[in-house]
């Protein structure tokens, strides 16, 4: 099936009257306060949400962040979409949620006041646990009026991400979503059981996550990158104007893997998210506090950093860097393309920025 008509097969088994179809008017951007939960204190939990409509229908697409109350790279990504807006929205629906987590967000914690993890918790219920009746609530809210969902997030805490996609690539219109993004980095799976991505699409709105860039921060590099890829994403949908640009790569792949340190010690890193690998290159090398090398830490196949740990102490066992797998032979047509790349290319700068948060140091093979 082209990537036009499984776009238009999926629309045509969408029916519904959302709440918002009547409250904000074609050509309209609205705020509404969505009640989602309730305070020990009884006191309403409220989230505040963006629509915004273009003049003519088309498809609703939900932008959500901060599921991960401490992942707000993509709260900041929102903030900038509304204050100074890249696009004019022609057709659809645009709903904008800069923080679904409002306990955890405000705690900067991942999770939920009841220690439970909210993209865990999916489709929810409404006679559940409070993470479980919030998650429902949400789900009753927002997902189930949208037809496409973008979901930001970032790497968990204490490691940073290259920006990558994360879909379920068996279905066609969300493959053609999720291409359409355009990170270089693809990785297919249907998400873990309970997260939003995959109850969402379940439910028929299909949705991608973006993982970019470190908790705690909003990352301009990181941002730039997000907006990018919504533009991206609502240029395939004819929801505004202009052609979806470009990745300089793409790696579709559901080959990923930590490589872990074997004793414990101090790092110095031989990489950065994004860099090219090939098999045995060093990618950290592993000293006590006296300085005697404990490992040479090495890519145990040709790979792309896909993330790595920002804290050089490891204990033994502990994740250094994750690498993910192109197919036998397609590493070479990457570093041709990434070859070709100006240094103020997003790429090239959003590599530069995330390798900020560490010393990166070259490898000398043959010390004196
Ligand atoms: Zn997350």
């Amino acid at each position: 099936m082209s990537e036009k008509s499984a776009h238009e097969a999926h629309m045509s088994k969408r029916e519904r009257t959302p709440w918002f179809a009547d409250a904000t008017m074609p050509g309209q951007r609205d705020r509404y306060q969505l009640i989602i939960s309730e305070r020990i204190s009884g006191r309403e939990v409220t989230i505040p949400a963006f629509v915004w409509k273009g003049n003519e229908p088309g498809p609703v697409v939900s932008i959500t962040a901060a599921v991960h109350g401490d992942e707000i790279n993509g709260t900041g990504t929102i903030r900038s979409l509304i204050s100074d807006p890249p696009f004019e929205l022609l057709r659809g629906t645009l709903v904008m949620v800069p923080v679904v987590n409002l306990m955890g967000f405000e705690r900067h914690s991942r999770y939920l006041p009841d220690r439970r993890d909210l993209n865990r918790s999916f489709p929810g219920t409404s006679g559940g646990s409070l993470a479980s009746r919030l998650a429902h609530s949400f789900f009753t809210q927002v997902t189930r009026h949208c037809d496409y969902g973008i979901d930001l997030h970032t790497a968990a805490v204490r490691r940073t991400n290259f920006p990558n996609v994360r879909a379920d690539m068996s279905k066609p219109a969300l493959k053609a979503f999720a291409r359409a993004f355009g990170t270089e980095l693809l990785i297919d799976g249907a998400g873990p059981k309970g997260s939003l991505r995959r109850a969402a699409t379940k439910a028929g709105c299909l949705t991608i996550i973006l993982e970019a860039g470190e908790v705690w921060k909003v990352e301009a590099a990181v941002a730039e990158y997000a907006i990018r890829g919504i533009t991206n994403c609502l240029r395939y949908l004819h929801m505004i104007d202009g052609e979806p640009i470009k990745p300089a790569y793409r790696l579709e792949t559901d080959s990923s893997r930590w490589v872990r340190a074997t004793g414990g010690g101090f790092l110095e890193f031989h990489v950065a998210p994004g860099d090219i690998v090939h098999e045995h290159d060093p990618i950290a090398t592993n000293c006590d506090l006296t300085g005697e090398e404990v490992e040479i830490i090495r890519a145990p196949r040709d790979g792309i950093v896909l993330g790595m740990t920002t804290i050089p102490s490891v204990a033994p066992g502990d994740p250094v860097v994750h690498l993910t797998y192109p197919k036998q032979g397609s590493l070479s047509r990457i570093e041709r393309a990434v070859d070709k790349l100006d240094d103020d290319s997003l790429h090239e700068r959003t590599r530069e920025d995330l390798s900020r948060s560490f010393v990166v140091t070259e490898f000398d093979e043959d010390p004196e």
